[in-house]
């Protein structure tokens, strides 16, 4: 095996490399002998399209996925899921293989379904109960022989239900990792990359009993005592992983993007009425989905939830219902970045920052909000619903989630080639280091630089 990748979903530095440390052995000898530090994620740091950048060297602009869910070509008010057709560029396995080497891509977002391959492919947590999650299609029915039903994801994880959840993770997470082992003992990939997401369900199911900056947070509880657990046993299928590659493997360890505690959340379209850019038909007595309630003839912007705020002017001639003149579009931007600026906080105008996506990515492709706000770096989430009676809530309309990402994720990288040491680096650069340990050529338009000492 000539490189072997293990993605941790949402592993963040304070936990990985300080608090946690000595809980993750296997991670630590790893960092002894290589180079490692904070993984800068893509913005938005979000799993979608975080790992889709990270395996194609691309930009979320250049790639026009900028969420989980994305405004589809014929427009209207209401996004749709992402897939793994919607990658418009190979990714790092697709090049490696085109070059004649057998890969494998386990669960790497957004792989719904697993593009064919030369070599083996399997569905990330995005897969449907019942859709195809293998390539080739035969594998599905092999692998469930020996290691049971296909678990994409962990049911319902912000219900609450800390044991079942627990249950269901631990079952999961098992499962991915013996079906690795399996694939990398069987097909014998020379690049084989894996990513799990149990440590991004553990955190946002978690993460306000471990972190002692989430105002719930009570030390020494129960479910922070699991939490670290379950970080070791992650840890100790990374190392049987490692073991089982050769010791000329390059290995990387890592994550998409990181984790912190959410401080609150901001109701974004109460924000935009309360402004007089929405008009409502009626006054919704309860978190209630925009869509219900809003009058698009009286409404000039809009606004999706989520980590980050993705605000639509309601533009005539794009939109169904446009209200706002093609030539009052760069004002209504303007306007709407001095309006996302000044969301009143506990104390004054909550920090945000306010990007628009022409400015901050190498392309644009798709169809881009107008805007993108992040609220006082990731402390604060979006929510898109409407009727909480107020701009700035304590909590998530998504049930028990105390977790929000941050920008900065994991890397570890050993073997040959790597320079040892101690440094920040960019998800971008994963790619560029994976083409050089195959000595391949870049293609045109790919970002980031490889951690190799030679080039390729
Ligand atoms: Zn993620």
């Amino acid at each position: 095996m000539r490189a072997l990748v293990i993605g941790l979903d949402c592993v963040p530095p304070v936990l990985a490399f300080e608090r946690w440390a000595e809980a993750m052995p296997n991670l630590q000898a790893l960092r002894a002998r290589g180079r490692s530090g904070p993984l800068r994620s893509t913005s938005p740091p979000i799993t979608v399209p975080a790992w889709a950048c990270m395996t194609t060297g691309r930009d979320p602009g250049q790639l026009g996925l900028y969420g989980f869910r994305n405004m589809p070509p014929e427009r209207g008010y209401d996004l749709r899921l992402a897939r793994s057709d919607d990658v418009p560029f190979k990714r790092v396995w697709e090049l490696v293989g085109d070059a004649g080497h057998r890969v494998a891509a386990l669960f790497v977002p957004p792989s719904n379904p697993p593009r064919p391959v030369n070599g083996v492919a399997l569905g990330c947590f995005l897969t449907a109960p019942g859709a195809p999650w293998a390539f080739p299609r035969a594998l599905e029915a092999s692998l469930e022989a020996r290691f049971g039903r296909f678990r994409p994801d962990v049911h319902d994880f912000r219900g609450g239900d800390e044991a079942r959840i627990l249950n269901e993770l631990d079952a999961m997470t098992a499962q991915h990792f013996a079906i690795a082992r399996a694939i990398q003992h069987d097909e014998r990939p020379e690049l084989m990359m894996m990513v799990a997401i149990g440590p991004d369900r553990l955190h946002h199911a978690f993460w306000h009993h471990l972190d002692p900056e989430s105002p719930a947070y009570r030390p020494g509880n129960r479910w922070e005592v699991e939490a670290r657990a379950y970080y070791a046993r992650l840890d100790a299928e990374v190392g049987r992983l490692v073991r089982a590659a050769d010791d000329d493997t390059l290995v990387l360890v890592v994550s998409d993007h990181g984790a912190r505690a959410m401080q609150g959340a901001v109701a974004v379209n109460e924000h935009l009425k309360a402004h007089g850019w929405q008009a409502w038909r009626r006054e919704p007595a309860g978190p209630t989905p925009l869509r219900q309630v809003v009058d698009w003839s009286r409404t000039r912007a809009w606004a999706e939830g989520g980590y980050y705020a993705r605000v639509f002017v309601n533009l005539e001639g794009r939109e169904p219902r446009g209200i706002v003149a093609p030539q009052d579009y760069e004002r209504a931007r303007a306007e709407l970045t001095a309006l996302f600026s000044s969301v009143p906080g506990p104390e004054g105008p909550l920090p945000a920052r306010v990007d628009r996506p022409e400015a901050v990515y190498r392309g644009t492709r798709g169809e881009p909000p107008d805007l993108m706000v992040y609220f006082d770096d990731l402390t604060h989430r979006a929510v898109g619903t409407v009727g909480h009676g107020q701009v700035l809530t304590a909590h998530d309309d998504r049930g028990v989630d105390g977790c929000n990402h941050a920008f900065d994720g994991i890397y570890v990288a050993a073997g040959p080639g790597v320079v040892p040491g101690a440094t920040p680096a960019d998800i971008l650069d994963v790619t560029p280091t994976l083409l050089a340990a195959f000595g391949l050529r870049r293609p045109p338009g790919m970002q980031g630089a490889s951690w190799l000492a030679r080039a390729p």
